[in-house]
Order: structure tokens, then C-alpha cells, then sequence
């Protein structure tokens, strides 16, 4: 089966034609700068080559049509006719309570999903724009929608409810909904495989630590409890964004320096997290490049988020009674060693015992810990693309 992964952004689109059987990736690109100009990058795996193209995108069904040309090109395309593409899998942002999994798109989903606008005002208008841009380029293909808030849809009451009068709930819908869902079934998952245990035995911790970071408590291949919360402003120091923070510091800073909540929430969103702590940058590598050379401010944004990471494994481990097994995956956790040992270590008490040697290394499925640590931790290079394609595949073929 060949199917279309689409992650379509305000500006931009990723995709990957992939099979979710043998996992190959017979192409993938992004499109940006779409409504401006438009500019396609497009890879070919198998003959490791990589393409540019100007390509004018006024919108997203032209960003859209470029990657089908692209697909299609005598030049650089792997595929002869759009009849190969069996069907289009779409990441789209929010589903809000009313998606726990993943499902084909019909009119009445596009109406749920559109529902779901005021949960994600700048990611579900384009996720809807680009599936209606499929739907035109593609006609009759069949769709499946992922979303990224599905899998934390088994949190019980008392880990979503905000401590707010009850009737946001109930009228407004402010709970706690968690995202990055994706990532935290697919290495939960994989953790499972690499255990080699059924995943119902297990009470994983999985730490997707990139540019957005959440930590999300799996029992028994259920998340229980995620960092992030009603947005993805939540949970722990990110790139650029603040985490949890008192609600009282924004009126605060409102009122001393006479921001409107636009501006707050532009501080909040976009000057805050490492960036904000160190001055330096938003990239893990620049402020981990600061910190070596003496930069205080950036040693400290690291063991900041560093801290609050390690403190919600201890949380975690504390709501399901126990821990197995703890993942670390996405750019920082894929990438980055001496983040993973320094949340690592000290939670000896707890079973868990690290691998200096073992940690020592970058992108790929390994276990980190020591072969006599209770508690495996492991090194789970995500791949959200292809639990999309998987998903979707299983949808199609009903
Ligand atoms: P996103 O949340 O945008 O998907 P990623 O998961 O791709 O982000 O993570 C991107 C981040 O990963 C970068 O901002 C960078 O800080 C971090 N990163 C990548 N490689 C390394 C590395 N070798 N060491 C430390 N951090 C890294």
C-alpha cells in the first residue's frame, strides 16, 4: 500500500509517500512560503537526492498539486499515476473530546474538526485547508484524520479537570486535552516491542523533548496523564515557551509594564522557555555550545528544563504506582545524552540506573539504562508520520 502522509501547517505542508507495511519511504518534502511565493523541497530516499523548486503556491490546493507533480515527475518522481496512492492520512491538531482515535473524513468529520477551530484557532484552519485541498487535487481518494489530542483521550476525569469553576468545563470545554499524542502511542508501543511484553503489562513514562516538549504517564498503553494541557503552552520549559507558570504572574507583568494579553501571551508563547531563561537561543545545541563555554544563564535554562522534566517522571511514577520503563524521543531526547543522563540520574531510588556508555549515543532504538536497573530506559527515535500511515492504512482497509 502507498499512502500520502500530510502535515499541513498555516504555511507549510510536510508529506511522505510511504508503505506502512515495509516502512519505506519512497518520498517526502515540505512546501513553504505558501500565500507568499512557494518553495518545495522534495527527498527521494532510495537514490538519496534532494530537489528545490520556485513553485508559485497562492494556496494550499497549489502547494498540494506541487507535491502530486512531484510524485509524478519523469525526473524525480517514484510513483506513475495518482491511482498508486491508496490514501491520504492527515495530522490534524485538535479533535477536542470528540475523536479518540483516528477515522476516515467525511463531511461529518470536516463538521467536527471545523467544531474544534476555537480549541486550535492557527493549526486546525489548516489542517481543514489542507484536506479540502486534497479532496480537490485527489478526488475520491479516501482520507483518515490522526489527531494529536486522540490518544490522551483515556485521562481520567481527575487528571483533565482544571481547578476552575465547573461550568468552563462543561460550557467552555477548558480541560486538560494533551498533545504530541501521536509520539507518545508510537514509542509506547515500540517500548512494549523492544520489552518484549505486552504493553497492558506495562507503566511506561514517555518524554517527547524537542522544540515542543510533554511527558506523558502510559498504563497499561493508556496515557493517564499528560504535561500539556489546553494548549501547548503547558507543562515544561520549552524552546521558546514558558510551561506552567502562576496565572497571578501574568496580571502582574500586565499591569507593571501595560501589556495587553496579546502581547503576554506572545511573551508567553514566543520569548519564554530556554530562549527566554538564557538569552541565547531557542536550539538545545547553541545554548548547550553557551553553557560550555560559561554562559550561567544558559547552564541554568538547561538544568531548569532539565529539573522539570525529571520532576514529572517522579510524578508519574507516583499516579500509576510504579514505573517500567522510561522513553526519551524527539529532537532534544533523540539527540542529546547529557540531557537524558541528567534526568536520569538521581531517580537510582527509584529503580532506575543509567548507562554512561550506553547513553552515549544518537537516533536509534536502544536501550540506555544498565542491564541491572529495574526500570528500562530507552532511546525511541519517534516517527509520527508512520503511525499516520499505519493508521490510516487500517482505517482504509476497514
Ligand atoms: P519540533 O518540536 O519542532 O518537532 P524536534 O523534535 O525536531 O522539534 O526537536 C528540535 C530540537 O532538537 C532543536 O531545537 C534542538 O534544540 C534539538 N536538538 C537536535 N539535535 C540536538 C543535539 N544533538 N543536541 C541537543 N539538542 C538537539
Amino acid at each position: 500500500m502507498k499512502i500520502l502522509v500530510i502535515n499541513a501547517g498555516s504555511s507549510s505542508l510536510k508529506y511522505q509517500l510511504m508503505d506502512p507495511e515495509t516502512k519505506e519511504v519512497f518520498a517526502k518534502g515540505l512546501c513553504e512560503r505558501i500565500g507568499i511565493d512557494g518553495r518545495l523541497t522534495h527527498k527521494v530516499p532510495a537514490k538519496d537526492a534532494k530537489y528545490e523548486f520556485e513553485i508559485p503556491m497562492p494556496t494550499h490546493a497549489e502547494a498540494i498539486q506541487a507535491v502530486l507533480d512531484a510524485l509524478l515527475s519523469a525526473e524525480h518522481g517514484v510513483i506513475k499515476s495518482a491511482s498508486e496512492i491508496d490514501a491520504v492520512g492527515h495530522r490534524v491538531v485538535h479533535g477536542g473530546e470528540k475523536f479518540a482515535s483516528s477515522v476516515r473524513i467525511t463531511d461529518d468529520v470536516m463538521a467536527a474538526i471545523d467544531e474544534c477551530i476555537p480549541l486550535a484557532p492557527l493549526h486546525n484552519p489548516a489542517n481543514i485547508t489542507g484536506i479540502k485541498a486534497c479532496e480537490k487535487v485527489m478526488p475520491g481518494v479516501p482520507m483518515v484524520a490522526v489527531f494529536d489530542t486522540a490518544f490522551h483521550q483515556t485521562m481520567p476525569a481527575k487528571s483533565y479537570i482544571y481547578a476552575l469553576p465547573y461550568e468552563y468545563y462543561e460550557n467552555d470545554k477548558v480541560r486538560r486535552y494533551g498533545f504530541h499524542g501521536t509520539s507518545h502511542r508510537y514509542v509506547s508501543a515500540r517500548a512494549a516491542a523492544m520489552l518484549g511484553k505486552p504493553i497492558e503489562e506495562l507503566k511506561i513514562i514517555t518524554c517527547h523533548l524537542g522544540n515542543g516538549s510533554s511527558v506523558a504517564a502510559v498504563d497499561c498503553g493508556k496515557s493517564v496523564d499528560t504535561s500539556m494541557g489546553f494548549t501547548p503552552l503547558a507543562g515544561v520549559p520549552m524552546g521558546t515557551r514558558s510551561g506552567d507558570l502562576d496565572a497571578g504572574i501574568l496580571e502582574y507583568l500586565m499591569n507593571k509594564h501595560g501589556y495587553d494579553m496579546k502581547e503576554m501571551m506572545n511573551i508567553l508563547n514566543k520569548k519564554s522557555g530556554v530562549l527566554g531563561i538564557s538569552g541565547v537561543s531557542s536550539d538545545f545545541r547553541d545554548i548547550e555550545n553557551a553553557a560550555n563555554d560559561g554562559n550561567q544563564r544558559a547552564a541554568l535554562a538547561l538544568e531548569a528544563f532539565q529539573y522539570s522534566v525529571k520532576k514529572l517522571v517522579g510524578a508519574y511514577a507516583a499516579a500509576m504506582g510504579g514505573v517500567d520503563a522510561i522513553v526519551f524521543t524527539a529532537g532534544v531526547g533523540e539527540n542529546d545524552a547529557n540531557t537524558r543522563m541528567n534526568i536520569a540520574s538521581g531517580l537510582e531510588f527509584m529503580g532506575v540506573k543509567m548507562d554512561a556508555a550506553a547513553n552515549n549515543v544518537r537516533g536509534k532504538e536502544t536501550v540506555i539504562s544498565a542491564a541491572d536497573s529495574k526500570v528500562k530506559v530507552l532511546l525511541i527515535p519517534t516517527d509520527e508520520e508512520l503511525m499516520i500511515a499505519q493508521d490510516t492504512a487500517a482505517i482504509v482497509k476497514g
